[in-house]
């Protein structure tokens, strides 16, 4: 009767679970830094890696911040941001994946306590963006140009920079030997921003150590017909032509009907359709064209024609592979491009056959060709070089550098635990190098050889500024997203389907954030 006199107010839909307030806010936090204690052991060059097999059964190793993350399949809603930040790190600047992961659920891991102590969480949010402001025009102050230097000198300061990125990878033991191809890679597409004009193409087998660099395109041999093996495979300042039409005798079966009153019409009919053919094949051999690429098929009929023509040729090639080609020789692929390069062979690499166009006059491209053991590994070197390229390609565009090794950052414990070295020690020396009055102990970070420390500079563990700064922002950003945030409502669908895994994948996730169930009936 009582409840009759009263209406109760419903507010959300039946089964709805809403949870609110510190507790709340403290179980996000505890989410966050179980994610950053599961990338925490990947950071730097003595960091270790990741093997993650899906349900699909396919098997993953990988030491990139981001592509962890990304496997994770995290589905706690809190942690969720720091896979974004991971993504949006590795888009930006291609590195310091594992750094700005780290870095957010550390920030939150300090504001642990205030907030148990009943700080409100918008003077925490205030001092954290006041402090990366700071922090980031201590970068800023601490970063060294490379500008104005000469061509050589520059490249031995990019590869410098690749080299660092690579030392945490699992080709780091080859670091300088890829460092130099990334930069030159990245120093042959000169300032376009388009990242697909660097091929990577991988082929398994063989020691990494035969990886090699096209200044050009390189690509697996497309599928060919007999009379094929008859054409040349080597010319010297070829003309190359890049076609987008079909060689192929098309029997014209189910998309037309002609009706013939005469018999003997047929054969005009057969010759038609054989005299398209030979015509395209003629003007392709008239262009003087020696190699001849087309993104549709080139069928048997074509290939002999141009194997008796000396002419080369190559049907179904990937519209990327073609692009490049084009963007290499000059000129872009419409129906016809004709299009030219200093050498073109197809050479046998491992197992496959490959086409490769090198010294290309428009320049603009670069092909890394990957070897190397087991499938797992060439797909990691592969992220690794992506990083290392990004890297450079950052360090060239906006031309400063800080020194690496935690120097700058707060990075220098995890390094030290990772390579199994005494964090306090080496910590209490950092300090005091920092501190000095002169600044000139500024670029000191942990030494990963000796377990001391060193001057980074020195060393040329050098990481371009963006990586840092960009860390820093995307960090802050992060933990005072999830500060801000003290209530989470699950509506009752998204707490049937996911609401049990999350518990279940994060364990202590979600524990104390129930503090008022407000179920309403
Ligand atoms: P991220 O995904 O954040 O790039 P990494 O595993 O690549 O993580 O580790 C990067 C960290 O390792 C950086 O802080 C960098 O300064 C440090 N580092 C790289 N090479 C060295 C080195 N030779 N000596 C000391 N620190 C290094
Ligand atoms: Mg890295």
């Amino acid at each position: 009767m009582a409840s009759m006199m009263q209406p109760q107010i419903i507010l959300l839909k039946e089964g709805t679970d809403t949870s609110q307030g510190k507790a709340q806010l403290l179980s996000n936090i505890n989410a966050v830094t179980a994610v950053g204690d599961v990338v925490r052991t990947t950071l730097g060059p003595r960091g270790m890696d990741k093997l993650i097999h899906d349900d699909k059964g396919s098997v993953t190793i990988s030491n990139d911040g981001a592509t962890i993350m990304k496997l994770l399949d995290i589905v706690h809603p809190a942690a969720k941001i720091l896979v974004d930040i991971a993504k949006s790190q590795d888009s930006e600047v291609g590195d310091g994946t594992t750094t700005v992961v780290l870095l957010a659920a550390e920030f939150l891991k300090e504001a642990k306590p205030f907030v148990e102590d009943g700080v409100h969480s918008q003077n925490l949010i205030r001092s954290y963006r006041t402090a990366s402001t700071l922090a980031i025009e201590k970068v800023k102050e601490l970063a060294v140009s490379i500008e104005g230097k000469s061509v050589e000198e520059k490249k031995g300061l990019l590869a410098k920079c690749a080299a660092t990125t690579l030392s945490s990878k699992l080709i780091g033991g080859e670091k300088e030997f890829f460092a130099t191809m990334v930069v030159d890679a990245v120093m042959a597409i000169g300032d376009d921003d388009r990242l697909n004009l660097i091929g990577i193409k991988k082929v398994p087998g063989g020691n990494m150590r035969d990886s090699f660099l096209v200044d050009g395109v390189a690509f697996k041999k497309t599928f060919s017909y007999a009379g094929f093996e008859q054409q040349p495979k080597k010319f010297d300042n070829p003309k190359i032509l890049l076609l987008n039409i079909e060689l192929e005798l098309k029997s014209e079966k189910e998309n037309a009907e002609i009706r013939l009153s005469d018999p003997s019409q047929y054969q005009s009919i057969v010759d038609a359709e054989w005299n398209i053919i030979y015509d395209k094949l003629d003007k392709c051999v008239e262009s003087g064209a020696k190699v001849v690429l087309s993104r549709l098929a080139i069928g048997d009929l074509a290939t002999q024609y141009f194997a008796d023509r000396d002419i080369f040729c190559a049907g179904r090639v990937a519209e990327q592979d073609l692009n490049r080609v084009a963007a290499a020789a000059g000129g872009t692929v419409q129906t016809s491009v004709l299009g030219t390069c200093e050498i073109f062979e197809e050479k046998q690499v491992g197992g496959e056959r490959f086409n490769i166009f090198s010294g290309c006059p428009s320049g603009r491209t670069a092909t890394i060709v990957l070897r190397g053991g087991a499938d797992q590994f060439i797909e990691e070197a592969e992220r690794s070089l992506h990083d290392a390229i990004m890297i450079v390609r950052r360090a060239v565009k906006n031309s400063t550098v800080v020194p690496g090794g935690g120097a700058i950052d707060v990075i220098p414990r995890q390094l030290c635990d990772n390579a199994g070295f005494d964090a306090t020690d080496v910590l209490n020396k950092l300090r005091q190098k920092h501190a000095m009055q002169s600044g000139e102990g500024a670029s000191y970070g942990v030494d990963i050889n000796t377990g001391g420390i060193a001057d980074s500079f020195a060393n040329f563990v050098w990481e371009p500024a963006v990586v840092k700064i960009n860390a820093i922002n995307a960090a802050t950003e992060a933990a005072c997203l999830i500060l801000s945030v003290d209530e989470t409502v699950k509506n009752p669908k998204s707490e049937s389907a996911q609401g049990d895994a999350a518990a279940g994948a994060m364990g202590r996730g979600r524990g104390g954030g129930r503090g008022r169930g407000m179920r309403r009936r």
